[in-house]
């Protein structure tokens, strides 16, 4: 018999991980009617690995999140033992900021943050089964026999369905740790038509910090400067900082590893699926780089009050005792024991392609996936599909309004969609800034700049949120025309740029040329210009985080434009709509292979064509006559 909660949703979110979390909250802030279902109410947006946010290309996307009205950064914020902005030797398009956090707060903030939203509802159980009529959804069934009806659906259920974890010989079923796991839904997605494959994942040892030798380890601490993940001001850091410490595998430990490769499930093939190539297990890295006598690991501390550390750089799915006597062999890790031991995983995904750019999926109509379930990895990359996929569930109920796509050169969040649903995955799918054909554009320091006019429009930035945005603008544009302004005489700095080795100026000149200069930054200039450092002081709190922006803007104003100009020429082909029912088999000009692809993917626009593999230009110009052009 089949109960049910008596109240129509206007959106069920499946899964209480980093992209249920955000897609239940921005689709509530808007105002849509959410309910959210989640295996574990003790373990909501839990991090299965490490305990970090952010990191190369990663930290923009949480910026961008934030920028958009979600809420990933704040919390992180909220729970970070330690920050740092990750590649600050390189120009600013690269500079990614990471926090390590306190797993246990970060879990718990978030769990506040849902109970606090309004128009969200939360229900601890198993979702098996979708509801449909005909090619609609129109609700979910749990274990329990609930029935819950809305006509959007986001399933966001990470490694959990069908996943199989490996320790050694042992194969344990559980979506994580401790965890069942999800078993039901592949088989009702499979039925209605969806291609699914395997991918596969791992995790290290987490080991009690009473038994390392931290003094036979190098340090490495946090930054403790303004930046933060958020755009809003939260009060950061607001928990102790802590270091994280460096150690290194060696011989011993590897001969350890090798000898015992045969138990390996990635080497004996018990797992046939494909892992994450950049974030290899220590079994891999012995095989696939034999020649390297030793690896970095990483000791992190999982939170502010626990012993319990992270080691980062020895995923294994050997069986325990092997990892216990590898790690053993390390001086520093010479006495340590093990909290729990590390374990690969094995789930289901989804083909991504079978997406609209909103996430929506094209056979059944209100039914959106988020997450690990398209195929990627990683907190950021969920939580970023997340928003994308929370807004459109939303928008669909009020059919005025357009759906909400992100383009490449607008947010990294913007290019993985596009990546996911236009060219699909062959192994878990990571953020690299290297991905992005526009990074100069998509900085971390402009997150707001570029998304949060847009949350404004949406209605999902808050009043402070546009206030601060508002005020920072106009600071920055302040700043921008006094640099250009402000004139500095030759009497006035030609000592200082004598002092530090640069060439001295032969008349007045624009403070905006100065700032130019390599080897001038804002800060130091305005120490040497008291009216200038009484400008820079006027901004108040916001003065580093404009100066910042205001300085890059300067000096890669060049790059900038120019790259801006570029994407708007490519971007032309993006508002060259495809009309949505054309049938590609009957257009016998194209190739087979676009005929092939093209059915399969269905672009929205002649931009996203050009980018499927293997679509020509000669295809290209068959569609644009199609399109009228
Ligand atoms: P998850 O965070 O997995 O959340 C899924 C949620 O759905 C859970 O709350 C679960 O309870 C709920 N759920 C599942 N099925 C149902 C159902 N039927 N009904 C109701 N609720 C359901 N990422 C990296 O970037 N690097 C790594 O090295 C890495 N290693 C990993 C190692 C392991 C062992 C695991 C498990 C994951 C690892 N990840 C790693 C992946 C990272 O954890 C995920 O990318 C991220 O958590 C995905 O977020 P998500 O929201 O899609 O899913």
């Amino acid at each position: 018999m089949l109960y049910t909660q008596n109240k129509k949703y206007d959106v069920i979110v499946v899964g209480a991980g980093h992209a249920g979390c955000e897609a239940a909250t921005a689709a509530a802030n808007l105002g849509s009617q959410v309910l959210l279902i989640t295996l574990d109410m003790n373990r909501i947006a839990q991090m299965s690995c490490n305990p970090a946010v952010g990191g190369i290309a990663k930290g923009q996307i949480v910026r961008e999140i934030d920028a958009l009205g979600g809420r990933m950064g704040l919390i992180t914020d909220r729970t970070a033992i330690q920050f740092r902005m990750l590649n600050r030797s390189k120009g600013p398009a690269m500079w990614s900021p990471r926090s390590q956090n306190d797993r246990m707060r970060f879990s718990e903030a978030w769990r506040q943050e849902l109970e606090q939203q309004a128009n969200l509802e939360i229900y601890q159980d198993e979702v098996k089964e979708l509801i449909l009529d005909g090619e609609k959804v129109t609700g979910v069934r749990t274990l329990l026999g609930m029935l819950f009806e809305a006509p959007n659906v986001i399933l966001t259920v990470g490694t959990f369905l069908g996943g199989l974890m490996h320790f050694g010989e042992i194969q344990i079923p559980g979506g994580r740790i401790s965890e069942p796991a999800s078993i039901g839904l592949t088989q009702q997605l499979s039925d209605l038509g969806f291609r699914t494959d395997r991918m596969k994942t791992g995790t290290p040892a987490r080991i009690d910090a009473r038994s390392i030798h931290f003094d036979e380890c190098d340090k490495q601490e946090g930054e403790q400067d303004f930046h933060r993940f958020s755009f809003l001001d939260t009060e950061h850091p607001k928990l102790q900082q802590l270091p994280c410490y460096i150690t290194y595998t060696n011989e011993e430990s590897h001969d350890i590893l090798r000898q015992a490769l045969d138990r390996s499930p990635l080497y004996n093939g018990q797992i046939q699926s494909i892992g994450p190539r950049y974030c290899p297990s220590i079994e891999t890295k012995i095989v696939s780089f034999a020649d390297k006598l030793s690896h970095q690991l990483f000791l992190e501390p999982e939170g502010e009050k626990t012993t319990e550390y992270y080691v980062n750089g020895f995923s294994s799915s050997l069986p325990p005792e092997v990892q216990l006597e590898a790690m053993r062999a390390i001086p520093a890790l010479r006495d340590v024991r093990f909290f729990r031991p590390g374990y690969a995983i094995e789930y289901d995904f989804f083909d991504p392609t079978q997406l609209k750019p909103t996430l929506e999926t094209m056979l059944i109509e209100g039914l959106f996936f988020a997450g690990q379930i398209n195929g990627t990895t990683g907190y950021e990359e969920a939580a970023g599909q997340g928003m994308v996929a929370g807004i459109n569930a939303h928008l669909r109920n009020d059919l005025a309004k357009k759906e909400f796509i992100l383009h490449r050169d607008e947010a990294y969040i913007g290019v993985l969609i596009d990546d996911l649903v236009t060219k699909g995955v062959d192994e878990p799918y990571r953020m690299f800034t290297s991905r992005a054909e526009h990074r100069i554009l998509l900085r971390q320091d402009n997150a707001d700049m570029r998304l949060t006019p847009k949350a404004i429009e949406l209605g999902l930035a808050s009043e402070l949120r546009e206030q601060r945005f508002g005020k920072k603008n106009k600071l920055r544009n302040e700043l921008i025309r006094f640099s250009e302004t402000f004139s500095v005489l030759p009497e006035n700095i030609n000592p200082f740029l004598e002092q530090i080795g640069d060439t001295p100026i032969r008349q007045k000149t624009k403070l905006k040329d100065l700032i130019l200069r390599p080897r001038l930054n804002m800060l130091t200039l305005a120490v040497q210009i008291p009216p200038f450092l009484t400008r820079i002081e006027q901004l108040g709190k916001m003065k580093e985080e404009v100066c910042e922006s205001v300085e890059i803007l300067i000096k890669y104003g060049g790059y900038i434009e120019r790259e801006k100009k570029q994407a708007e020429k490519l971007y032309r082909l993006e508002e060259v709509r495809i009309p949505k029912h054309i049938n590609y088999e009957e257009l016998l000009q194209l190739s087979t292979e676009a005929r092939q692809k093209l059915s399969r993917i269905r672009p929205v626009s002649i931009g996203q064509a050009a980018r499927i593999p293997g679509i020509s230009p000669h295809d290209i110009s068959i569609l644009l006559v199609l399109c009228g052009r």
